[in-house]
């Protein structure tokens, strides 16, 4: 019998609490302003400046700067230092659960991060507190130090494909997991929804904690739609150490 392996695939739900609104979900706030949509689309973004320009304003007038781990972020965080084997999977882009606490080597952003910016042609990486100074100094499209190329926040934008090396982890995750649980994740958006199928078929048991139904709920062993800040942690302390 292999050590227990508790696999987490969290996603928007699990940060609003902490005040951070669904904006990238099949409902959320991009989805349904195309203006707002344009500003995380790779080919408007790299096409246009006044795009590039409104992005950065966007990205300095975030929530993500004044948002706090929440009460799951540190239950989760809390699993780890119990000392059970805890992996991360997150759609979410804020850090959070680093910022809980988390082993970052134990968290997998599968839509990358907002906490970095990359440059789109030599692919340095560098804080996006750095780049964001630079734009309240008056840079309104700060551009790469080192190469003059386009910065952009080291996330997954749309029409960009996801890290093949990032996914294939993830999926190996789910196979090896004995207990998979989702939370705060619609489950509608792919490849990142299909690990906890994935879970399932390898013998996870499945756990989904989410306010609304999910297309996974027949595979789940549970089926949890109590918020998630108590829910979470409720869930969690049965399993620590
Ligand atoms: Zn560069």
């Amino acid at each position: 019998m292999n050590r227990p392996l508790v696999a987490i695939l969290s996603g928007a739900g699990i940060s609003t609490d902490s005040g951070i609104p669904d904006y990238r979900g099949p409902k959320g706030l991009w989805r349904r302003d195309p203006e707002a949509e344009k500003l995380v689309t790779y080919d408007y973004y790299m096409a246009d400046p006044e795009i590039r320009r409104r992005s950065w304003l966007m990205r300095r007038d975030s929530e993500l700067w004044d948002a706090r781990p929440n009460a799951a972020h540190l239950a989760i965080a809390e699993l780890e230092r119990s000392g059970v084997a805890v992996r991360v999977l997150t759609q979410n882009v804020d850090g959070l659960h680093q910022l809980a606490g988390v082993s970052a080597r134990k968290v997998l952003e599968l839509h990358g991060t907002s906490r970095e910016v990359e440059c789109t042609r030599c692919h340095a990486r560098t804080p996006t507190a750095q780049a964001l100074e630079r734009v309240a100094g008056g840079e309104d499209d700060p551009p790469c130090r080192a190469c003059g190329g386009i910065l952009k926040t080291a996330t997954v934008m749309f029409g960009q494909r996801l890290d093949p090396v990032v996914i294939g982890e993830a999926m190996g995750i789910a196979k090896a997991c004995t207990l998979f649980i989702a939370v705060g994740s619609s489950l509608q958006v792919q490849p990142a929804a299909s690990l906890a199928g994935l879970a399932a078929e390898h013998g996870a048991r499945l756990v989904i904690v989410n306010a609304e139904p999910t297309p996974y709920d027949a595979l789940a062993a549970e089926v949890i739609r109590e918020p998630i800040g108590s829910a979470l942690p409720e869930l969690l302390q049965g399993l620590g150490g």
